[in-house]
């Protein structure tokens, strides 16, 4: 009989204000999604536990609570990081400008070992809204952005919808463990 070992990662979630972090989060973890603006789930971060073939896996799950709009997350809140997930929202220019900032503010904060390699996945999020009709930036100049990065993993998701969150979140887990 095998002994399993729990191997526990930590996964941070950054972009700007408003483009659907706590709620992806609330889907994958809880299956549950608000309407309501919440800026904060009121911890530092959810766990979900998940098995990834013989491997038993805890993700750490890190939130903001609001933080990035003005203030700086704090050292601890990089600290340690397995993979870091980008969410920009797909109907919101601006929201996609500024996954440049994102990705470097972590690559500074976080300092990985090796920054070229450090697992990073982009969500392109709030695809449901107006059926598409909304949205003002393509999947192909998503995918150009994260070619640009060294090939950094592409989803589009609804968090309403439950949408690729479950996929998406898969990925997370395994590029983390790959990281480990
Ligand atoms: P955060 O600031 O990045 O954590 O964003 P929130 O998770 O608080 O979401 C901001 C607002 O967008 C809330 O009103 C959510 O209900 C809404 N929202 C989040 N994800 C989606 C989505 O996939 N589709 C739609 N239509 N609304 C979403
Ligand atoms: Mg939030």
């Amino acid at each position: 009989m095998s002994v399993r070992r729990r191997t526990l990662l930590k996964v941070i979630v950054l972009g700007d204000s408003g483009v659907g972090k706590t709620s992806l989060m609330n889907q994958y973890v809880h299956k549950k999604f608000s309407q309501q603006y919440k800026a904060t789930i009121g911890a530092d971060f959810i766990t979900k536990e998940l098995q990834i073939e013989d491997r038993l896996v805890t993700l750490q799950i890190w939130d903001t609570a609001g933080q990035e709009r003005f203030q700086s997350l704090g050292v601890s809140f990089y600290r340690g990081a397995d993979c870091c997930v980008l969410v920009y929202d797909v109907n919101v220019l601006r929201s996609f400008d500024t996954l440049d900032n994102w990705h470097e503010e972590f690559l500074n904060q976080a300092n990985p070992p090796d920054p070229k390699t450090f697992p990073f996945i982009l969500l392109g999020n709030k695809v449901d809204i107006d059926g598409g009709n909304s949205r003002v930036v393509s999947e192909k100049k998503a995918k150009e952005w994260c070619a640009s990065k060294g090939n950094i993993p592409y989803f589009e998701t609804s968090a309403k919808e439950d949408y690729n969150v479950d996929t998406a979140f898969l990925c997370v887990a395994k590029a983390a463990l790959a990281n480990e």
